[in-house]
C-alpha cells in the first residue's frame, strides 16, 4: 500500500490524521462523508433548525495564478483550521467540497438566528495571513440553506446552499440566503440561453451606443457598444439578463462576434458617409481572451471593412482578467500590436495587484461606477477615487469613469483629474439612429 502523506502539517498547521473519506490537504471530511455525517445529525432531531452553509474562498484562482499553488494551499489550510476550531467551540460540522469550496452545518436556536450565526462565522473565518512576506486577505462568499425550511435531506440543502453561494458571488453580497425564486430564475435563464442562437440569426439583438466625453475638452472621445435583446415575447432585455449566463456556457463568443461585426459595420458606414467617426468600444469576456484566434478574426473583420484598427477599442473587465484560467496577456499583446485600443473595465472591483496591472498592455483604466456613485458626498471616497486616478496616470494610462449621474459627481471627477467620463448625466445608451442624431451637436458644456 502506498504511504499516505502525513496529515497537513504545512505552514505550521497540524490537523488530525485524515481517513480515506477525508481531504488530504486539510484533513476535513470530503463530500460523501460530510453528507452521511450531517444526514445522521439532522435525522436525530428532524424539526430542529439548522443552517447549511456553502463557503467559497474569494479570489483563490488569482492567488494560485499570481503567487502559486502553495500560497493558495496556505489560504485553504488557514480556513480549514478555523473551521475545525468552530467544530469544538460551537459544534459546527465542516467539510471540503472541492477546490476552495467548503461546507458547514450550523445548529441554530431558531430559524431567524442564521444571520447572527453567519456573522459569527465570518468574524472567525475572514482573516489576514502572511505568506512569505505577502499579505493574503482571506474572505469567503457564503450561501445559506435552512433546515427544515429549504429541505430535509443534506443533498437537497447542499445543492440549495451552493445555488445561494453562486448568487452571493454574482451579486457580490458576501452572503445570500436560498430563495425558491433562484430556481425559477435559473430555468428562465436556461430557456433564454437556448433561444439566443435564434435571436442572433433572426436579428433580435441590438447595438446601443453610449458616448464617453473628454473632461478637459468636452469633446466626444469614443462610444461604448452595449448589447440589448428585443425578445419577441419578453420585450427589451438588458445584458444582465443574458450576458452572465452566456458567459458561463460559452455562448458569449457568438455575442462578441455579432457585436464586433456590428461595431465595425457602423464605423465603416460613418466613414463612408464622411462623418468624423469616434472609436467604438466593444465589451469582450474572459472566454474571448482565451481564444488565441481572436486577434486574427478581428484583423480580418477590420480589413474587410477597411476600418483602421485604432477605431476599435475593447473593454475587458478586471474581474474577467483575474478569473482567466489561462494567462490572457499574450492575446492582449497581439490585439495591441494590431493597433486596437484596450481598456480595463469596472476597475476597482477585481482586486488586481499593482504588479499584475503593470504587466497588462492596456491604454485605459475605466473606474467602476460604484466608486463614482455619491462620491461628492464623501471625502474618504474622494480620496480613494483620487488615488485610483493617480495610480492610472502613474502607469501611463488614460483614466475614465463610468456611471456619472449628476453634476456634483462630475465636478469631483474633473477636480481629481479624470480624463474621460460616461454616464446618464451626459447621455444614456441609445440605438444607433438616436445616437447619430445626438452626435451632431455633441459638444456639451461640462
Ligand atoms: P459595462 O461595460 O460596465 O457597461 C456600463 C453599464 O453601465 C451599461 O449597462 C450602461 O448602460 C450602464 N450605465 C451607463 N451610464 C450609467 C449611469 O450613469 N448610471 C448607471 N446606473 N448605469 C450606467 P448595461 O448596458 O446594462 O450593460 C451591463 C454590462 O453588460 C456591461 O457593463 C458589460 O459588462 C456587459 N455587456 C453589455 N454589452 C455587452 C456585449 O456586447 N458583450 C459583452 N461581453 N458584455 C456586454
Ligand atoms: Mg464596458
Ligand atoms: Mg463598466
Amino acid at each position: 500500500m502506498r504511504a499516505r502523506p502525513k496529515p497537513a502539517a504545512r505552514g505550521g498547521i497540524a490537523l488530525r490524521r485524515p481517513r480515506t473519506e477525508d481531504d488530504l490537504l486539510t484533513g476535513l471530511p470530503l463530500r460523501t462523508r460530510f453528507v452521511a455525517d450531517a444526514g445522521r445529525e439532522l435525522a436525530r432531531e428532524p424539526g430542529a433548525p439548522a443552517a447549511l452553509l456553502c463557503l467559497d474562498v474569494d479570489r483563490l484562482k488569482t492567488v494560485n495564478g499570481v503567487l502559486g499553488y502553495e500560497a493558495g494551499d496556505s489560504l485553504l489550510l488557514g480556513l480549514a483550521q478555523r473551521l475545525a476550531q468552530l467544530r469544538t467551540t460551537v459544534g459546527v460540522r465542516c467539510g471540503r467540497l472541492s477546490g476552495g469550496t467548503f461546507v458547514a452545518l450550523v445548529p441554530l436556536a431558531d430559524a431567524q438566528g442564521w444571520r447572527t450565526a453567519v456573522s459569527q462565522l465570518q468574524a472567525v473565518l475572514n482573516h489576514r495571513q502572511l505568506w512569505h512576506g505577502q499579505t493574503l486577505d482571506l474572505t469567503v462568499s457564503i450561501g445559506v440553506a435552512l433546515h427544515p425550511d429549504h429541505g430535509l435531506g443534506t443533498e437537497t440543502l447542499l445543492q440549495r446552499a451552493e445555488q445561494a453561494m453562486f448568487e452571493a458571488k454574482r451579486l457580490r453580497t458576501e452572503v445570500a440566503l436560498y430563495d425558491p425564486e433562484f430556481e425559477a430564475d435559473r430555468l428562465s435563464h436556461l430557456s433564454l440561453l437556448s433561444e439566443l442562437e435564434t435571436a442572433i440569426a433572426d436579428g433580435q439583438l441590438r447595438q446601443f451606443l453610449q458616448p464617453k466625453l473628454g473632461v478637459a475638452d468636452q469633446r466626444l472621445a469614443s462610444v461604448e457598444a452595449l448589447v440589448r435583446w428585443q425578445h419577441p415575447v419578453r420585450g427589451w432585455l438588458p445584458p444582465s439578463e443574458f450576458v452572465p449566463f452566456a458567459e458561463s456556457t460559452g455562448r458569449i463568443r457568438q455575442i462578441t462576434q455579432w457585436m464586433l461585426e456590428q461595431a465595425i459595420a457602423t464605423l465603416a458606414r460613418w466613414r463612408a458617409e464622411g462623418r468624423e467617426a469616434p472609436p467604438i468600444a466593444v465589451n469582450i469576456s474572459t472566454l474571448d481572451l482565451q481564444d488565441g484566434l481572436l486577434p486574427a478574426r478581428i484583423e480580418a473583420l477590420l480589413s474587410r471593412a477597411g476600418v483602421p484598427a485604432e477605431l476599435l477599442q475593447l473593454e475587458l473587465t478586471e474581474t474577467g482578467l483575474m478569473a482567466s484560467t489561462q494567462d490572457p496577456i499574450h492575446v492582449m499583446h497581439s490585439l495591441r500590436r494590431l493597433g486596437v485600443r484596450l481598456a480595463i473595465d469596472d476597475f476597482g472591483t477585481g482586486q488586481s495587484s499593482l504588479a499584475y496591472l503593470q504587466r497588462l498592455p492596456v491604454h485605459e483604466l475605466k473606474i467602476d461606477r460604484s466608486f463614482v456613485d455619491g462620491v461628492d458626498q464623501d471625502a474618504k471616497r474622494q480620496e480613494l477615487l483620487g488615488s485610483i486616478i493617480t495610480l492610472g496616470h502613474g502607469l501611463g494610462l488614460q483614466v475614465s469613469a463610468e456611471g456619472v449621474e449628476n453634476a456634483a459627481e462630475l465636478a469631483v471627477l474633473k477636480r481629481l483629474g479624470c480624463d474621460l467620463v460616461q454616464g446618464y448625466l451626459l447621455a444614456k445608451p441609445m440605438d444607433v439612429a438616436r445616437f447619430e442624431a445626438w452626435m451632431e451637436p455633441a459638444a456639451l458644456a461640462l
